[in-house]
């Protein structure tokens, strides 16, 4: 027998399976990750590759235990009004470190006269580290990774581009599913948790791709209803 399950099923089993966990599971990760680093500052160096791993490994799985709480509380977010530029500027250096690392470049491009849009500021940051991060794991050395927010008749864009491989036409369909990845350790959340981020927000979220050239990930924020 083979079940069906479409995106709203999908997204409910999640909620009830997450349902189950709480922060009781975050809090050994905890306390296992601080004693990990006590034990390495006391372990000889012929160790401290053994530490990274096992410290690595940890970080890997607390961000899949986060991504998938974040998914599951899929209820409505406190906003307030926030500048995407101040967001962006705070997220700047570590998204920098990251692509120094992997001998790729950022590049921000930040639009005039954009409105404060009512957003949840930790969901928002999630949504713009998620899509880099994507960009960044499909790009090469010497990737260009751009950031930009302009202004649109109907409302703000976002938009993530890489200069990576790009996506085949028949896998676009998937990209969002929870758990589709093509990675060997992807969860498949990633862009799951965006979706649902940005469905939040009102927003909508598209893609544009080609093979061989690169990837664009466009975020609209549509300006509020006038009153009156
Ligand atoms: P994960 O990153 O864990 O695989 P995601 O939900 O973030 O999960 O992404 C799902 C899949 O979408 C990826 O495995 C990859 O195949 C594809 N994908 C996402 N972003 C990009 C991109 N910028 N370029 C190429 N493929 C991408
Ligand atoms: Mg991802």
């Amino acid at each position: 027998l083979r079940l069906e399950l479409n995106n709203v099923d999908r997204l409910s089993l999640v909620g009830q399976m997450a349902a189950g966990i709480t922060h009781e599971i975050r809090n050994p990760i905890a306390v296992v990750r601080g004693f990990l680093q006590l034990m390495r500052e006391k372990s000889p160096d012929s160790l401290d590759h053994y530490y990274r791993i096992v410290l690595e490994e940890l970080d890997r799985a607390n961000s899949i235990i986060n991504d998938f709480l974040s998914l599951a509380q899929n209820r409505p977010v406190r906003k307030e009004a926030t500048s995407l530029e101040d967001i962006i500027q705070e997220l700047t250096p570590l998204l920098w470190a990251d692509a120094n690392l992997r001998g790729q470049s950022i590049e921000v491009k930040l639009g005039e006269h954009i409105p404060k849009l009512e957003l949840n500021p930790k969901e928002i940051k999630q949504l713009i580290l998620n899509l880099c991060r994507n960009g960044m794991e499909a790009m090469e050395d010497k990737g260009l990774l751009t950031l930009e927010t302009r202004k649109v008749p109907t409302g703000v864009e976002l938009l993530v581009s890489d200069t990576g491989p790009g996506i085949p036409p028949n896998k676009r369909d998937n990209l969002f599913q929870p758990f589709f990845t093509t990675k060997a350790k992807g969860t498949g959340l990633g862009l799951a948790l965006c979706k649902s981020i940005v469905e939040r927000h009102n927003g909508k979220v598209s893609v544009d791709s080609e093979v061989g050239v690169g990837t664009t990930f466009s975020i609209l924020f549509p300006d509020p209803p006038q009153a009156g």
